[in-house]
């Protein structure tokens, strides 16, 4: 008799561009080994696992382990053996393990050089990479001449201080980034983004974040503050992710996996909050210990008013 099909994670739009991700990405920055070391077997084992159970999106950047992240996430692309149509890769310009350069000259380099790591034509979203380190003025008229090339589909920018959303999106012409990626800013212990989402809506971009285990503070750092609840066989993991997937304004919640055993989980939690629901009464307990460092976030970019 045959299997019954595997249970997969839902697919949301992402705002306007037409695309639908799945709504558990699939971060790539684990496969440059900046979490630890990580085979190329396992690389293309979790890459499977996670397509085969419904994971479409993938994120890089060429700071990933100094394009360590792309050269495996595009082995791992080609070895699922599957027309490209059906998965989406977004990449990153602007910063590099060198520094940061937003200059044309090199967003413009920077794009084929990507292209040729992960072994792609094209990449759906091309994103400024910590735009808060950057300069408009150059980067995103070279941008729209790559869109109109054909080697990107849709512009982005992802960014630490939230306030660099509101600074971008207020000086460009409506239509001009397709995408936003916050990270840290929506998990259990920092959900300051919340308060952006109706502004992000009306300028119809559509909404990634990144990091609801806050770059591995909650499964590590955080989780000795948690540690009666994980006593009691509770999965800190699980209820941050659950708690990032559960406002379906954000399309898609990239988390940074490195194995078949994390892809199985992540997709396991999403299954479930869609089936069963969070489980509210540990939420709220977790939420309660962690009140006193609520929204405390990284230091990280230039603030903008
Ligand atoms: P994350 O919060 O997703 O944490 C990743 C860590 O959690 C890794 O150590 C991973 O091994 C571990 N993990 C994953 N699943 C787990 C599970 N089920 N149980 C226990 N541990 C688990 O942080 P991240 O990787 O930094 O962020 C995710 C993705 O978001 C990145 O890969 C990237 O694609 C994107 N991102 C983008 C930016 C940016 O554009 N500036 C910044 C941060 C993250």
């Amino acid at each position: 008799m045959a299997s019954p099909p595997l249970p997969k994670v839902e697919l949301r739009e992402l705002g306007n561009t037409g695309l639908k991700l799945s709504c558990v990405g699939f971060g790539a920055s684990p496969l440059g080994n900046v979490f630890g070391p990580v085979s190329d077997d396992e690389a293309i084992g979790s890459v499977r696992e996670a397509f085969r159970r419904g994971i479409n999106f993938f994120d890089t950047s060429p700071y990933y382990g100094g394009t360590l992240s792309k050269k495996v996430l595009g082995k791992s692309l080609k070895a699922l053996s599957v027309p490209r149509s059906e998965y989406i890769v977004a990449t990153k310009c602007g910063r590099y393990a060198d520094g940061f350069d937003f200059s044309a000259d090199r967003v413009t380099k920077s794009i084929d050089e990507s292209l040729e790591r992960l072994l792609l034509d094209y990449v759906d979203i091309l994103q400024c990479h910590d735009i808060e380190f950057g300069s408009l003025d150059q980067t995103i008229p070279a941008l729209k001449t790559l869109k109109e090339a054909g080697k990107i589909r849709f512009i982005g920018i992802t960014g630490l201080p939230l306030g660099i959303f509101t600074y971008v999106l207020d000086r460009i012409p409506a239509g001009t980034v397709d995408v936003i990626l916050s990270y840290c800013h929506f998990g259990i212990n920092d959900s300051t983004l919340e308060d952006l989402l109706p502004y992000l809506k009306s300028k119809g971009v559509g909404i990634i974040t990144g990091s609801p285990l806050a770059m591995g503070l909650l499964t590590e750092l955080l989780a000795e503050l948690l540690l009666s609840i994980v006593k009691r066989g509770k999965n800190i993991s699980k209820l941050a992710l659950q708690y990032s997937l559960s406002n379906k304004d954000i399309s898609s919640v990239l988390v940074g996996m490195n194995s078949v055993i994390q892809v199985e989980e992540n997709v396991a939690a999403a299954v479930e909050l869609a089936t069963i629901g969070k489980d509210e009464k540990t939420l709220a307990e977790v939420e309660a210990i962690l009140k006193p460092v609520k929204n405390q976030t990284w230091r990280s970019g230039i603030q903008q008013s």
